[in-house]
């Protein structure tokens, strides 16, 4: 999960290490040098690459409390990815349990 270097949207990535949600983004950013530069900039003073700070974005958009979690130190991204995973995975089963028809 990352939000998108072009269009802000938060994507879940198909590719290890992507920033952009798709191919028209892609050319989007391409097209964009101060984009990639503003991203090169923010990357330099967080110290993390870019695909990390786009995926910490995300994390802050979808899960305020476990990206406010990763600034106070108390669980890493790793930890956050298992716990985003974990959550997504009980919301599918609610979703498909409200679906089921009752026996
Ligand atoms: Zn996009």
């Amino acid at each position: 999960m990352f939000i998108c270097a072009a269009c802000g949207k938060v994507t879940r990535g198909k590719r290890r290490h992507a920033i952009t949600c798709g191919a028209a983004c892609r050319v989007r950013l391409h097209r964009h040098p101060e984009l990639r530069e503003h991203l090169a900039s923010d990357s330099r003073l967080t110290g993390l690459s870019v695909a990390d700070l786009l995926e910490r974005r995300a994390f802050k958009a979808a899960y305020p409390d476990l990206a406010e979690r990763i600034g106070a130190n108390e669980i890493n991204i790793e930890a956050a990815r298992l716990e985003a995973f974990k959550r997504s995975l009980h919301d599918l089963y609610q979703r498909l349990k409200r679906r089921a028809p009752a026996a």
